[in-house]
């Protein structure tokens, strides 16, 4: 008998969350129940809404029992934070109120005398296309909710079984169409070694909950259902996004010295957690957070972050249809600040808009602020003043528990802040005429270059800024005319442009001569080739995701300023993409070469 040999294939995703996995395929259908378009009998309607109300009783407990289960195994699991799960569970507790979705289905068992399952398929698929049709980020991520709840409805209904996911072999790495947050959620990283699906992208809350997990993950990943089979040996690589079915010895072999190698360096990561971030040459460098969920935390102090150098208080905002009150972000940012233990938190101001725009904000602001030229950033706060002036009151009653900083994102022109400014002042005077307690001196008011015309008229910004941020981010978003979110022009995203490096050197070098404090916080601060040249350049505050932390602080430890200042100057010299890019990774130049020899 002749014996097939399976050969190799490799599926390309997207790297949602970082790490290696090694194991084996577990196929899983993703749970959806279809259901045929069954009218009913005239008469039976009452019957109908009852089976859906009983359905949606049992939704609702059958979630409750999960939330129970998540919570007793967070206990147990310190990396795991209830909060991501709570905040999930309670939005699908919640629809399985008194939701459109309900109340949408019901209506169609009266109306168009459909079943309970009709009904609630023929909901889910309106309302569905009724987000699609809003084209808003934020929206279609709220359709896998909508369609998980309808999901748990119809097994509820058809009694189909649930995927069973708690419950996988050892070294399972999940493999499916979809997952959604809540299937994720109740995988147990003791036994499940990676995730990949056709479907998500790394903003989504799967992808959250896998990074809360630590479990390696490759999302977008098409075709994948087409090769695999349940009990394939699988590689999984998060970091770059690549699926291996039925690997060879050579890739195997190659995955796994590379987790070696990454266990190794993660223990020894690890050790660097209480030692300074000092240069050879005894120059110390500040290496803080950005947060953009509270459930970060941890994870910030685990690293050892000497502050939060960008808190993005978006979260706040987004995923709800009205705004936070006063009160409610006091209550957030106490905890942070509290949290952090005297070391000082950089609180931005809403930088909704743009690709961060919140439908249902979106709705209150308008379609401008859909646009990344549009009421962003400082601009929508100025516009709708009253927003600003409660974030203000909640920033400076927050302040009174720890050293706090308040950031502006998107400013373009000194008025911006001379006008956020008197906003703060106002909210300041209004709060001690209450005896709110607040510090007796303001937290310091600052701006982020992240526009072009800010960076180039910096001395002005830094006469009436206390400190700069550089927003690389968007700084290279804006100077190059790439948006940022638009994967068709993502390979001309570069940050290394020379127009982008000229505006950030002559930046900081501004705030340098004017005195005033300068950080940088875009993604490149986290890269650990970067450290070099922004060091040379003179930053001394660099503030990364906290993951990025460990990383970035052995490169500091391995570099000495002149050394860097020198790479600066060479590279602030090139205008070749190619050695520039040779110097950013460390890669000696021809001319160098000969020069060493
Ligand atoms: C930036 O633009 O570099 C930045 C840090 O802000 P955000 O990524 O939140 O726009
Ligand atoms: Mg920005």
């Amino acid at each position: 008998m002749v014996q097939q040999v399976a050969t190799e294939r490799t599926v390309e995703g997207l790297g949602v969350s970082s790490g290696i996995g090694i194991g084996f395929a577990y196929v899983v259908d993703s749970g959806r129940v279809r259901v045929p378009e069954l009218r009913i009998a005239p008469g039976r309607a009452d019957a109908e809404l009852q089976r859906l109300r009983d359905a949606v009783i049992k939704a609702r407990r059958q979630v409750s029992r999960l939330r129970g289960r998540l919570r007793s195994r967070a206990r147990a699991m310190p990396q795991l934070s209830t909060e991501d799960f709570d905040y999930l569970l309670d939005a699908y507790l919640h629809m399985l109120r008194d939701s459109r979705l309900i109340r949408g289905a019901a209506d169609r068992i009266s109306r168009d005398r459909l079943s309970a399952e009709a009904a609630v398929q023929a909901e889910v698929a309106a309302i569905g296309t009724a987000f699609k049709e809003m084209n808003d980020s934020y929206l279609a991520a709220r359709i896998d909710d909508i369609r998980e709840v309808g999901n748990r409805l119809l097994q509820q209904l058809t009694k189909a079984n649930p995927t069973p996911l708690s419950n996988v072999p050892r070294g399972s790495i999940i493999i499916a169409d979809e997952l959604t947050p809540a299937d994720t959620a109740q995988l147990d990283p003791d036994s499940v070694v990676g995730i990949a699906a056709q479907l998500g992208g790394p903003q989504g809350h799967t992808a959250i909950m896998a990074r809360a997990l630590g479990l390696p993950a490759v999302l977008g990943a098409p075709g994948l259902l087409d090769i695999v089979r349940s009990g394939d040996p699988i590689l999984l690589d998060g970091d770059v996004g690549q699926v291996i079915i039925n690997p060879t010895p050579r890739s195997l072999l190659s995955f796994q010295q590379r987790q070696g190698a990454r266990r190794r360096e993660e223990k020894e990561l690890r050790r660097l957690k209480g030692q300074p971030a000092v240069t050879r040459d005894g120059v110390a460098i500040g290496l803080q957070a950005n947060v953009e969920l509270p459930i970060e935390m941890d994870h910030v102090v685990e690293v050892g972050a000497c502050g939060i150098g960008l808190l993005r208080t978006e979260f706040l905002f987004l995923s709800r249809p009205q705004m936070p009150s006063e009160d409610e972000q006091y209550e957030v940012l106490r905890s942070i600040i509290v949290r952090c233990g005297g070391v000082p938190v950089t609180v931005r101001t809403l930088d909704l808009g743009g690709d961060k725009g919140g439908a249902a904000m979106i709705g209150q602001f308008g379609e401008s602020a859909a646009s990344p030229l549009g009421l962003r950033g400082i601009r929508l706060s100025l516009a709708r003043s009253e927003v600003l002036d409660v974030q203000f009151c909640a920033i400076l009653r927050a302040a009174a528990h720890g050293p706090v900083r308040i950031m502006l994102p998107m400013v373009t022109t000194v008025e911006e802040v001379r006008a956020a400014r008197d906003i703060l002042g106002r909210a300041a005077r209004r709060l001690l005429r209450r005896g709110v307690p607040i510090p007796s001196a303001l937290p310091p008011l600052g701006a982020m270059i992240e526009v072009p015309g800010a960076a180039l008229t910096a001395e002005a910004l830094a006469r009436a800024c206390d400190f700069f941020a550089i927003g690389s981010n968007d700084l290279t978003m804006y100077t190059l005319a790439i948006d940022r979110a638009d994967e068709r022009v993502a390979h001309l995203y570069n940050p290394l442009h020379l127009g982008v490096m000229r505006m950030i050197e002559y930046a900081a070098a501004t705030a340098r001569a004017f005195g005033i404090p300068c950080s940088i916080c875009g993604e490149i601060a986290g890269d650990p080739r970067f450290t070099a040249l922004l060091l040379g350049l003179g930053f001394r505050e660099l503030s990364m995701a906290p993951a990025s932390i460990p990383r970035v602080k052995k490169r500091v430890l391995e570099l000495d300023i002149p050394k860097a200042q020198e790479r600066a100057k060479a590279m602030m010299n090139e205008s070749d993409p190619l050695r520039l890019q040779m110097l950013l990774d460390d890669i000696r130049t021809p001319e160098a070469e000969r020069d060493a020899c």
